[in-house]
């Protein structure tokens, strides 16, 4: 059985501003720049899922697109598309969503969600990249999965 990877993309808009409560607000405009303005900006942020496994040697395939598509709408688009992320995405009411904290705020909800939804597959989420201009792209490895509970409530009530 062959080691395969898959890149699966996704699209979600949503605003954002940078800022910082931690610094005053001259080091917010020197390290954020224009992107500190107070009533924020949007982005068409593009989402790459990268999964590595072994092909299932019946189906001939890794994982169900099908299955991705649905929980990637249910543990991130739907909580990330046309959001506000400062004021809607909780891990936000403390850290700058800076795409480098959107990468890995992300990468863990799917890490810690993956288990309960592809756990039996052998497929296991590998890395995530955000494209969030054209010139500016994030990269990084899912954090090793743990399971919860909670989560499989969150998840199993989107799929109903
Ligand atoms: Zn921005």
């Amino acid at each position: 059985m062959a080691d395969v990877r898959l890149t699966r993309r996704y699209r979600f808009s949503a605003s954002h501003r940078l800022h910082s409560e931690q610094l005053s607000v001259e080091e917010n405009r020197a390290v954020y720049g224009k992107c500190n303005n107070p009533y924020g900006h949007g982005h068409d942020y593009v989402v790459d899922v990268t999964i590595r496994g072994y092909v299932d040697e019946t189906r001939g395939r890794l994982i169900s697109i099908d299955a991705l598509d649905q929980f990637v709408q249910a543990v991130v688009l739907k909580n990330f598309d046309r959001r506000n992320l400062n004021v809607e995405v909780s891990e936000f009411a403390t850290l700058s969503p800076t795409t480098e904290v959107l990468s890995q705020v992300i990468a863990r909800r799917l890490s810690e969600a993956w288990p309960i939804a592809f756990g039996g597959s052998g497929a296991r989420l590998e890395k995530l990249r955000i494209r969030e201009t054209r010139n500016n792209i994030f990269e990084v490895l899912a954090p090793e999965p743990v399971g919860r509970e909670d989560k499989f409530d969150e998840i199993s009530e989107s799929r109903s």
